[in-house]
């Protein structure tokens, strides 16, 4: 090979890595050290060096990041039977495993405004930490021209006064879980010891919202609470929660097509309502009824351009992922303190590679469901369950009737 100079022999050196890790995307530095040692006669220690790096730059251009959701803590102060952090502990985020993630958030954003969302477990049990990584945050991304929103899904029972001014002059949005009205939500959102939620988190709906008037909030439905589900929604709107979101409890058990059948036909039920009350002005607000389901292709954010950090720094595609009992489930690609493998994302890029044939074939075109409930249900983040199919068409449905009925 002939070398003129040093600027050409770089450029040599680049443009055959370039030219190798192209043709050969499953290559090994190893291999790849021992080609440059071979072919511009460096030294096999300098030679796996640059491998490395190559090797380390390759693997993080793999990252094209817009959210994250940062597992603050896996511990809670409440016990609800059906929380998706199905191994509680009680390990807490580091102020530096949290500033970690942070950094990686930003540095592999593209785009100029990322969401950071913080979970738990329950998140306010770590409020002093809240309060060192949101400024920290603030001042990292204003030095890479970039700006943070924030959400922080919450139980609500230690939300107090300080903490909602905090919220508030750093516009950090609530998502509050609250099941409806008080038998459905003390059902599963009880204390350790047994004691019901509702009264206390009703108490301070009030403070909430002189804090956050558009207060966002959870309602989850379990197979138990189908028969009071319209009048909980009621009693949520009664309470002043206007901006919500409803959404069946997943879980190893699935629920049956009956059961889905009465979800649905509730839906619809509650979408009479909704309309109703808005007409008469009130200022309601149900993403799932305001918006034409669009496909946009198999497999969801996860993994794609969101990451969840757990309290340790490990980090996999999703939260619900990281709290799976089985480990296998948890896809963890690495962690924020030692480094991560962002090739581990590739299925969950390349998702629609695995979708299952008869998917394929299928005229519903769904999103392939949550991989979190798919590994639960079916043992395989990308083999959606029957319960998932169900829950498509009801979704659809209620779409269909509410753009038709109500929106035309
Ligand atoms: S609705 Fe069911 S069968 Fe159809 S694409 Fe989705 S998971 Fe596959
Ligand atoms: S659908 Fe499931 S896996 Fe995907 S982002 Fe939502 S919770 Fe996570």
């Amino acid at each position: 090979m002939e070398i003129t100079g040093r600027s050409d022999w770089i450029t040599q050196i680049r443009d055959f890595i370039g030219e190798y890790t192209g043709a050969n995307p499953g290559y090994s530095p190893l291999a790849l050290a021992e080609l440059l040692t071979s072919k511009f006669l460096i030294s096999p220690g300098e030679a796996r060096k640059l491998a490395g790096i190559v090797d380390n730059e390759l693997n993080m251009s793999k990252l094209f990041l817009a959210a994250m959701e940062l597992n603050l803590t896996f511990n809670c102060n409440l016990a609800c039977q059906y929380c998706f952090v199905r191994r509680k502990t009680h390990e807490r985020m580091a102020g530096a495993t949290a500033k970690q993630a942070i950094d990686l958030l930003l540095d592999r954003a593209v785009v100029p405004e990322v969401t950071i969302t913080l979970i738990g477990g329950e998140p306010l049990l770590e409020m002093a930490l809240i309060e060192q990584i949101v400024p920290y945050a603030a001042e990292a991304a204003r030095r890479r021209n970039r700006y943070v929103n924030w959400a922080i899904t919450t139980n609500g029972t230690l939300i107090d006064e300080s903490a909602l001014k905090f919220f508030a002059r750093h516009r950090i949005s609530i998502l509050l879980s609250i099941d409806g009205g008080a038998e459905s939500h003390d059902r599963y959102r009880l204390t350790k010891s047994g004691a019901g939620t509702w009264h206390k988190i009703v108490d301070l709906i009030p403070l909430m919202k002189k804090y956050q008037p558009q207060l966002g909030a959870r309602m989850t439905v379990s197979t138990e609470a189908l028969d009071a589900m319209r009048e909980d929604f009621r009693q949520l709107v009664a309470l002043g929660l206007h901006n919500l979101i409803i959404g069946p409890a997943h879980g190893p058990t699935q629920w049956s097509k009956k059961q889905v059948e009465k979800y649905g036909l509730n839906l619809v039920a509650i979408l009479h309502d909704y309309y109703e009350w808005k007409k008469r002005g009130l200022p309601l607000f149900i993403e799932e009824f305001e918006q034409q389901e669009e496909y946009v292709g198999w497999g969801c954010r996860a993994g794609r351009t969101s990451l969840a950090v757990a309290p340790d720094g490990s980090v996999s595609p999703c939260s619900k992922l990281l709290g799976l009992e089985d480990e296998a489930g948890r896809w963890i690609i690495g962690n924020v303190n030692e480094g991560i493998d962002a090739r581990l994302l590739e299925p969950f890029r390349n998702s629609g590679d695995r979708q299952p044939q008869h998917c394929g074939h299928c005229f519903q075109r769904c999103g392939g469901g949550c991989y979190a409930v798919n590994f639960e249900q079916t043992g395989n983040h990308f083999m959606p369950s029957e319960e998932n199919c169900l829950f498509w068409t009801v979704r659809q449905e209620v779409k269909r009737i509410s753009h038709d009925d109500y929106r035309r």
